[in-house]
This record gives structure tokens, sequence and C-alpha cells, in this order.
């Protein structure tokens, strides 16, 4: 596929290209346009305007819209699924996935673009203050800058053009040179289900050029940002007075109890699954375990059970369970991670071969010390560490010793223990009995600490995509 940006409904094409390749075996699957500072300003151009067409629409209107558009992609589930499995090396089944999550996400913010609401403000319960009545209303900003990583282009792009079209914001999308494709689809299925063409634009290439010029513009009111961390530090520093929402990385930790015994097995399930899922190139992966002293080696050896069923290959596939990780770069860091983790004492329990040039084998490591980059950064590979510790304080302790506050989840019976834990871990969401990977589209969903700032999920973006604007009449003038 020849790729395009998209400029105020205008197919742009560039003498520069970019090639994406398959993740599997380096294969061309297409090619996009090197974007630099001056398509990037046209964008923003393009989409004050589309700002001034999007007023026309009513929330009613804006409903419909991304109503078709959440029919149309569904119609195209197909479609869609397997340019992602070709852009991200996803399988075909997690890509099944994200397009029905992605359906989902539209759905959710054409939901909210009915419920975009300020309420009364009694201005007369201030002292001296008669005869006057007002409320506050919630407005679009204008154009938001939306950039976006490499592991769920179609989603995470959902998460941020569907709930600030919902609010009636127009955009400018910068996709991951990786996975640019979906991007430019999804763009043109919007325009198709009804927003103005000048609405969603995409410009395409890399993050230090067109990325950098689209933060840096001043015309754009918000960043919408999902990334690295440090990705995300480069563009607060560059971007100036805007607003932002950072949705960042983590290592996501676990804690299972000394009463799980009997639910050992299920466990040991869910955390093979959160940890290999997309390869581990999941914000929430499952990275960090931490098992009750008593259930340590039994956990680590159904944990291994688990892992070793799971087949890996060609994401094409149906039968195949973790595909590649992005690229050559990515595969050769984690394993240097991996080797860093066993020189400093940590053992391999199972897996850690690296099958292809993009292919590693679900790891499971042992007793790594907390200074080895695969605890303490973000592996963002498949790797799991199952530690032990000896008491719910030492697990909560290890778990907050992190830059990162994503999610964590704790497995007990205990209520108090939950609760202690939910309490005391510096995370932006506490899974009980369940693994921190779980999420599902609707709920308020973001970090802490090195994490991020801000909430995604349609009803909490929009909150941060709207500005308050209060109004006053003086009924006694
Ligand atoms: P990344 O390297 O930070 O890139 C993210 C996006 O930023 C890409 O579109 C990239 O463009 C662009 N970019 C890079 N430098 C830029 C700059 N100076 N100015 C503007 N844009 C710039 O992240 P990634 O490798 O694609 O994704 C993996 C990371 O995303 C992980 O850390 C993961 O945890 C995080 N993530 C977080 C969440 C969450 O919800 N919290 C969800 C998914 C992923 P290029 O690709 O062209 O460089």
């Amino acid at each position: 596929m020849k790729g395009y940006m998209l400029i105020g409904g205008k197919r742009v094409f560039k003498k520069e290209e970019i090639e994406i390749t398959f993740p599997y075996d380096n294969s061309l699957v297409g090619t996009i346009p090197r974007g630099d500072e001056k398509d990037a300003e046209l964008a923003v151009e393009a989409a004050e305007l589309g700002f001034k067409k999007l007023k026309e629409m009513t929330p009613y209107d804006r409903f419909r819209a991304l109503e078709r558009a959440a029919r149309l992609l569904s119609r195209r589930s197909k479609e869609f699924a397997q340019l992602l499995t070709l852009e991200v090396g996803k399988t075909i089944k997690e890509a099944m996935g994200e397009v029905g999550r992605a359906v989902n996400t539209i759905t959710l913010s054409a939901e909210e673009a009915k419920r975009v609401l300020g309420e009364e403000v009694r201005f007369d319960a201030a002292p001296g203050v008669k005869g006057k009545v007002g409320f506050y209303r919630r407005v679009p900003l204008g154009v938001i800058g939306c950039i976006t990583p490499f592991n769920f282009p179609l989603n995470l792009t959902c998460h941020k053009v569907a709930p600030a079209l919902a609010a009636g914001n127009s955009v400018v999308i910068k996709p991951s040179e990786n996975t640019s494709l979906t991007v430019i689809k999804l763009a043109e299925l919007l325009i198709e289900a009804g927003f103005p063409p000048e609405a969603v634009n995409v410009i395409t290439g890399y993050g230090e050029e067109v990325g950098d010029a689209l933060v840096r513009n001043e015309k754009v009111r918000m960043i919408t940002f999902t990334g690295s961390v440090e990705t995300g530090k480069v563009i607060m520093k560059r971007g100036g007075l805007k607003k932002y929402a950072m949705e960042l990385g983590s290592n996501a930790g676990v804690y299972v109890d000394s009463d799980q015994r009997e639910k050992l097995s299920l466990i040991a399930q869910k955390v093979a699954l959160g940890g290999f899922t997309l390869a581990g190139q999941v914000c929430i992966s499952v990275q960090r375990v931490f098992v009750h002293k008593d259930l340590y080696e039994d956990f680590l050896e159904k944990l291994c059970a688990f892992t070793q069923r799971l087949k890996v290959g060609d994401p094409r596939r149906e039968d195949v369970d973790v595909g590649p990780v992005i690229d050559k770069g990515a595969a050769d860091r984690i394993m240097e991670w991996i080797e860093e983790a066993v020189s400093l004492g940590g053992e391999v329990a199972c897996g850690g071969r690296r099958l292809g040039e993009t292919l590693i084998e679900p790891t499971v490591l042992k007793g790594v010390p907390r200074q080895a980059k695969v605890v303490s950064k973000e592996v963002f590979g498949p790797v799991i560490v199952v530690n032990q510790v000896s008491s719910l304080e030492e697990a909560i302790e290890a778990i907050n010793d992190s830059p990162y506050g994503l999610q964590a989840g704790i497995f007990t019976n205990s209520l108090k223990g939950a609760l202690k834990f939910s309490e005391e871990v510096e995370c932006g969401g506490i899974m009980v009995n369940e693994i921190p990977t779980f999420r599902v589209d609707q709920m308020p969903y973001g970090g802490v600490k090195e994490s991020g700032i801000g909430r995604e999920g349609p009803k909490f973006a929009i909150e941060e995509m709207t500005e308050i604007k209060t109004i006053c009449f003086d009924s006694s003038f």
C-alpha cells in the first residue's frame, strides 16, 4: 500500500518515503511520505477550518457520524485486522481483538457526544449577590494534536480521535512511523462517516521531524500523546503553553498472596497471558510478579508450564500465540537486558532464547535483583520476572519501588489486604483478583508518577479535551 498524508481531505504524497515492513520477516508492507514542518503547518491550518465546520454539527450529528464510523469499521474488521498484523506483527487473533475494541471505543465516544455537559452556578450563593443566574458549559478546545505509538495503532488512535470529535474538536494525527497505514485508513473512514474532511488530518513521518513541528505549533491547543516516558518528557518541554494528556509506559507489578494455593493454576495462566500478549509490548504487560514465599516454587512451575505451551511464530497463522517484537533493535535490547539480569544473579526459569531476528521465546526470569533493567525499567518484550516476598507489606514496597505507576494487581482472599494494597500502591488503577493488564475501554485509564498525566476512556478524555466556560446573566438589569 502506498500511503499518503491526509491534509484537509486531500491525499498528499512526497518524493521522500519511509518503508513500512512486516516485523516477522522484514518484507515490505507499504510506504508513507516523510512529512516535514510545512506539512504540519498546513495540516494545522486545515484543522482550524475543520474546527469551524464542526461547529455546524450538533452533538446529535456528531453522535450519528461516530455511530456510522463504528458500523463501517465493524464491517471492515478483517481488512483492518490483516493490516494490523502486517504493520505491528501482532497475531491475527490479537488484531481482531483490537478492531473489536476500537469499534467499542468509537461507540462509547458516540454516546458521550450527547453528554458533554456543564451545570448551574449559584452566583447568588455569594454574599450580596442577587438576581444573577447562570451556568458553565464544556466547550471544545480547537485543534488537538494526537500522537500515537506502534503497539495499538487503531484502538489507541480511536481513544484520542473519537472523544476529540465527540466534543467538537478537530484533530491532526501523527501516528508511529511503523504503523501509519492503519491510521490513514481510520481517518478516511471517519470522513466517510460524515465528519468534515478538514476536521481529520493525518501527517506521517518521523517523530523528531513532523511530530516535533506539530508539538511546537502554537495553534495546537492540546497534545494528547501515548508513547514512551522519554518522548513524553521531550514533548512537554518543547510544546509550550497548551494542554497535555500523557499516556506513558510502566513496569506493571502483581502480588500473589499466600492464600491463593487453590487458584494458583488460574493465576499463572492469567499472568502468562498478561505478560506475553503482543509479545509483551503492552503498556500494562505483567512484568514484575511478587509471589508469597510459600507458593513461589509451585507458581513458577505452573507459569513455566503455561509459557512453554505458547506457540511462537508467524502472526498470520491462526494457531500462533506470540508473534515478533516490532524490530531487530527492540529484540537486541531485550536480549541484552535478559543477559544483564542473569549476569546480576537472576536465573532463566524458562525461555530466554532468540528464535529469529525479531522472535524471542516467552521468558520467565526468577530471583532477579531490583537494579537489573528487566525489573527497574520497562521491558516492552516477552519477559516476566518472578521474585518471592514474605509479606503483603514487602510486596507493596517492591511494587512502589518504580518510577512508574500505571496499574497494579493483587490476588488475595483478604479484604483487608486488598484494601491496604489499593490504598498504598501508587498507581492509576488497582486490579483486585485480576492482573494489571485488565482494561475495558470505558474505564478511567492512565497513570501517576512517570506513567503519565490525565485519563483516557471517552468520558474522561472529553473532560481533558474541553474547557469550562462560565456564563452569567443579570436578570435584574
Ligand atoms: P515512542 O517511541 O515514544 O513513540 C510514540 C510516538 O511519538 C510515535 O508516533 C513517535 O513517532 C512520536 N515521537 C517520537 N519523538 C517525537 C517528538 N520529538 N515529537 C513528537 N512526536 C514524537 O513510543 P513507541 O515505541 O511507539 O510505543 C511504546 C511506548 O508507548 C511504551 O513506552 C509504552 O508503554 C507506551 N504506551 C503507553 C500506553 C498507555 O496508555 N499508557 C499505551 C500504549 C503504549 P515515530 O514512531 O515516527 O518515532
